[in-house]
């Protein structure tokens, strides 16, 4: 079976490498736990976006918050993206990596004044709105600083995407999004008003999504809005269907990126609207399998009931498991021939909820390092300081070039804003 990551992550001479480069080697160099990414993974990634969408007018906003490195952002934005924004804080991250601001949406439901004032006065390309009080205060926000807030309501269509309850967004019962059967009063509202102009629709259906089917009928539940509200007298000029789409940590089979475009291009030419730009959020999809974990065994614990490999990273680096009892692949860096045991992979934090894989089956020494797959996305961004554990560091690997993007932590900037009484 070809590992998640392929083509760029490969194991050759039982040395594990991404793109071309030992990341036993790397964990050696830049020390552990360390975040490697292949940048050419991550174009390659938004190519398949691009490519499939030639031709047609189109905005792939990388959501940021999957991954929000300086380098990462500056890696997407030299490739042309737009992204999604949902804080002031990511705004001002990916101004400063070189991202434009007429390329920005910004989604989130719980906009501040503040970052209302921040998106209007940087001149983002649109604000996706949740709420009418959320349309009633931007409008207030900026008719106060003399400006026109451009906006796309965030419908909720009432969509299963079939993946787990916590990244599942756009059914009724979620906090997001106007409701469908609100959604043309909320439009007459937002177009009477004078601080606002309607630029577009858009949703937003959830994560870790493995079938076309949802996103198809997603689309058709915008479609008819749209055709409602352009009845109604309100020009809708762009359709954003989220992001969302699902990569392989396992044995999932995501449709290619191509696949779901050309499927969704498809429908909205049948239905007559295939002159409309389409705008895409793809935060997991487009740098998921470009990233891995890189830890080293500290210490084997084998007991009569379980075998612990206790790691030098742990949940405070790499939530997922712990947060969403999420499955990722742990590759040793170096295979070893001894016969593989079965071992509880986990971190040296004071929780039982501190861990990274279970009943894993590996050959393993103390002083190994092993790579944790697939951690490009919802990795890094999610890490926190838990025991005063200062972060990784993280490289991105170019070709033959190796940049160190980010320092490892150090502990003493962890409490540098902490005051003693
Ligand atoms: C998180 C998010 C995305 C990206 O989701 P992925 O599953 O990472 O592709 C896109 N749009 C919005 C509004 C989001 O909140």
């Amino acid at each position: 079976m070809s590992l998640p990551g392929a083509p760029f992550l490969t194991r050759a001479g039982g040395e594990l490498r991404f793109d071309g480069h030992s990341l036993a080697d790397l964990g050696r160099r830049f020390g552990t736990p360390l975040y490697v990414y292949s940048r050419r993974a991550m174009r390659a990634a938004f190519d398949a976006y691009e490519r499939a969408l030639a031709g047609r007018p189109h905005l792939v906003c990388y959501a940021m918050k999957a991954n929000s490195s300086l380098a990462v952002l500056q890696t997407f934005a030299q490739a042309g993206a737009g992204f999604d924004i949902v804080s002031g804080g990511e705004l001002t991250r990916v101004l400063a990596a070189g991202g434009r601001a007429d390329r920005v949406v910004f989604s989130g439901v719980g906009k501040t004044r503040a970052e209302m004032r921040q998106a209007l006065l940087a001149g983002v390309r649109c604000f996706n709105v949740e709420s009418e009080p959320e349309l009633e205060t931007l409008n207030a926000v900026a008719l106060e600083l003399g400006r026109v807030a451009p906006v796309s309501l965030r419908v909720n269509p009432d969509v299963d995407a079939g993946t787990h309850p916590y990244i599942s967004t756009g059914l009724k019962g979620n906090k997001f999004g106007v409701a469908h059967a609100d959604a043309v009063a909320t439009y007459r509202r937002a177009a009477s008003l004078p601080g606002l102009r309607v630029a577009g629709i858009d949703c937003h259906i959830g994560s870790q999504i493995t079938q076309i089917g949802p996103y198809l009928d997603a689309l058709d539940r915008l479609l008819d809005l749209v055709e409602a509200v352009e009845a109604a007298g309100i020009p809708i000029h762009h359709v954003d269907v989220g992001g969302g789409l699902g990569i392989t940590y396992t044995d999932e089979q995501p449709p290619p990126a191509a696949d779901m475009v050309r499927a969704l291009l498809a429908r909205l030419d049948a239905r007559g609207h295939g002159h409309r730009e389409v705008l895409f959020e793809p935060g997991r999809s487009l740098v998921g399998n470009a990233g891995v974990l890189v830890t080293e065994v500290l210490v084997l614990k084998p007991g009569e009931t379980k075998n612990f490999c206790i790691v030098d990273a742990a949940m405070n680096d790499l939530v997922r498991p712990a947060m969403y009892e999420a499955w990722m692949a742990i590759e040793p860096c170096v295979a070893r021939a001894e016969p593989p045991i079965t071992w509880d992979v986990v971190g040296p934090i004071c929780e039982s909820g501190d861990w990274l894989g279970r009943e894993r089956v590996l050959a393993l020494q103390p002083g190994d390092r092993l790579a944790i797959l697939s951690a490009g996305a919802y990795g890094m961004t999610m890490a926190s300081n838990y025991n005063t554990r200062p972060r990784a560091a993280e490289v991105m690997v170019d070709g033959d070039a190796v940049h160190l993007i980010r320092e490892r932590e150090r502990v003493e900037t962890l409490f540098a804003d902490e005051r003693l009484v």
